[in-house]
């Protein structure tokens, strides 16, 4: 496929912008400017729309094709939200509006739909409290950890240390290195839990806290959640949830009541926003008591004549995060769905998961490797470790699966599953769509019987197909993909 450069005919216009009265370029100092016109690429109009077009068709995405991407999951992105979030008033609004006596009273609807998501989010948790501020999971757990930090520091604990266990999400250990900590790794038992014996002996006086997802990245709950809580408790650690992924617990279970102190949610994952190529997304971090005073501001609070206003004054809070008040399209579409759903709706959201998730499992496990043969929650984890052993790797079965019109899974995540596949089908797929994965799934380990060499030419199907990776990673600027 050309380039959009390439397309270019010189004098090609697809639109000109009226030409300004006012000689703006005397204006900026003749050291600055232009020698020479920016080399933009001169197209029409049709130009523009068939090329991006093209490419928007070579994507993957949940419009397109089953995306069993387990832990950072594409769940449901129902339309009806997007409609929620082009609403004018909203889609409209300035965001310093809020910031002027005046602008306040024009702002009231998007502030009440801050406050009530705000008690949405505690209701389903049991948190006291949450700051729609940050923009992504990550940005949540650097959020909440920094919170974290900010409480030692006040009650004048000399803290070091945060536990995470080997199955976390790689920026559960990033974000406590980030905030200056050290990380203590705690290693899976033979239940794909973290090892409760080897963790009595990691906590320690200078244990900061601990951070954990729950059900883990192997899918699997870990039931002594509570004695944990405890355990970090006794040495006044605080207990971090990584709630990335709610789609398993909706309705079930609450991390505030199992003695959570602080944790984010997803809500380009669990609540309906799409994702993907690094946003936009937003990562609301709830909190118990214990932490209220270090939230982030401004917060939306009430005043006794029922109106809302942005409050600042939270003297001991971390400061600002990012700039006013989060994704606030992102809040609106995951408020829309919440409400839209109910609590008996998100409710089914998790039987849904769940029941879809142990189907996948229960039937893949006559061929694959099942890491760890027990009920799961949203998602599991393979091993490819069988069809390794004649030479078709977790990767050969991902480029496999492209062919087939499926996005491949999650592999080589978990690290602590040697060749593994992740997948996560979530709560809106149809059987039928489960059963064709798992018949793809079939078909590629019956060919890793047969012919294996096939896999390494894969995939037959993409306009780019298999990488040499070396020499991609060496050789960046040779004309590599220019000609296939
Ligand atoms: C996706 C995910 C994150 C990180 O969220 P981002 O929005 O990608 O920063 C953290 N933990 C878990 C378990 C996740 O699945």
């Amino acid at each position: 496929m050309q380039l959009i450069f390439e397309k270019s005919v010189e004098g090609r216009r697809g639109f000109e912008n009226p030409r300004s009265d006012v000689d703006l370029i005397a204006e900026i100092p003749v050291e600055y400017r232009r020698e020479k016109d920016c080399p933009f690429p001169e197209v029409s109009e049709l130009d523009v729309v068939r090329h991006f077009t093209a490419l928007s068709q070579r994507n993957f995405s949940v419009d397109t094709h089953f995306y069993p991407l387990g832990s950072c999951t594409m769940k449901y992105n129902p339309k009806f939200t997007e409609t929620v979030a082009a609403v004018e008033g909203f889609a409209n609004l300035h965001p310093l509006l809020p910031q002027l006596k005046q602008g306040e009273k024009l702002v009231q609807g998007a502030l009440e739909v801050l406050y009530h998501m705000e008690s949405l989010l505690c209701e389903i948790t049991g948190m006291d409290r949450f700051t729609m501020q940050p923009l992504a999971g990550a940005h949540g757990e650097l959020t909440g950890v920094m919170m974290m930090a900010a409480y030692h520091k006040a009650k004048g604990n000399k803290k070091k240390y945060i536990i995470v266990p080997d199955s976390a999400h790689g920026t559960n250990p990033a974000t406590a290195a980030i905030v200056g900590y050290e990380i203590v790794s705690v290693n899976s038992d033979g239940n794909g839990v973290m090892d409760l014996n080897e963790l009595k002996e990691r906590i320690t006086d200078e244990t900061a806290g601990l951070m954990v997802t729950d059900p883990n990245t192997l899918g699997i709950f870990n039931s002594d959640v509570d004695k944990i809580a405890e355990m970090v408790h006794a040495v006044d650690g605080i207990m971090y949830y990584d709630g990335a992924n709610l789609n398993a617990i909706l309705g079930r279970c609450r991390p505030g009541d199992i003695g959570f102190d602080v944790m984010h949610i997803n809500l380009h994952k669990t609540f309906s926003t799409p994702h993907g190529g690094g946003g936009p997304g937003s990562g609301p971090v709830g909190v118990n008591a214990k932490l209220v005073p270090y939230l982030p501001v401004s917060m939306v609070d009430r005043r006794d004549d029922g109106t809302y206003y942005l409050n600042y004054d939270y003297p001991e809070s971390i400061g600002y995060l990012a700039s006013f008040y989060g994704n606030f399209s992102i809040l609106l579409r995951a408020y829309a769905y919440i409400v839209m759903a109910g609590g008996e709706g998100l409710k089914e959201v998790s039987n849904h998961a769940v029941l879809n998730a142990n189907y996948i499992k229960d039937r893949l496990k006559e061929r694959f490797h099942l890491a760890y043969d027990r009920i799961c929650m949203h998602e599991s984890v393979f091993s490819a470790s069988k069809q390794a052993d004649r030479g078709v790797h977790a990767v050969d079965i991902s480029k496999y699966l492209i062919d087939q019109n499926i996005h491949p899974p999650t592999v080589y995540f978990p690290l602590s599953v040697k060749e593994s596949i992740m997948i996560e089908p979530t709560e809106t797929e149809s059987k039928q769509t489960m059963d064709r994965f798992i018949e793809a799934m079939f078909n590629a380990d019956e060919l890793s019987r047969k012919q294996p060499e096939v896999f390494h030419g894969l995939p037959a199907t993409t306009p780019v197909t298999r990488p040499d990776e070396v020499k991609a990673a060496r050789d960046i600027n040779t004309n590599y993909f220019q000609n296939t």
